[in-house]
């Protein structure tokens, strides 16, 4: 019997902690991972799917079952929600960042994410699939900052 092939944590499948904090990271496609690692780090990528860990202090970035890991150096992006990113993205696909929102919202009274994509980056295209380091779109962390903006604004 091979008791390496016991799949103990394929019970929490989905639900995998972080080798560090122990706290449950969000599933990334492989093709994300490939894309948003370092060049010399893809050897180690493999051929599954990661998770990613979303605690603000923690410095580990994707991990899988396997125990691979990859921390935030090991990755071409600042985490924007890791703690001392910088710069902070708020759209990873046209690099806009989370000062960049709230300039275009105290500065020139734009509200509209479209609207402040277009503003900075004429050609904009949807990417995220391979530049936001969750492979999810970038409009939730996007529309905190125009939320952050108006706010500072209000004050
Ligand atoms: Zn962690």
């Amino acid at each position: 019997m091979n008791n390496k092939q016991i799949p103990v944590l394929k019970i929490t499948a989905g639900l995998v902690a972080c080798p560090a904090c122990k706290k449950i990271g969000v599933t990334v496609k492989n093709v994300t991972v490939r894309h948003i690692v370092e060049k010399e780090q893809m050897e180690r990528v493999g051929k599954g799917d990661y998770h990613l860990c979303m605690d603000p202090e923690c410095d580990i970035a994707y991990y899988d079952e396997k125990g691979t890991i990859f921390d935030k150096r090991a990755i071409k992006v600042p985490l924007w929600f890791k703690k001392d990113a910088s710069p902070k993205y708020a759209c990873y696909c046209s690099r806009i960042t989370e000062n960049d929102v709230i300039k275009a919202v105290l500065e020139h009274g734009m509200q509209d994410m479209g609207t402040i994509r277009k503003f900075y980056d004429k050609d904009e295209k949807c990417q995220c699939k391979i530049k936001n380091p969750t492979g999810n779109c970038c409009t939730k962390a996007f529309n905190k900052a125009i939320r952050k903006g108006i706010e500072s604004k209000n004050s």
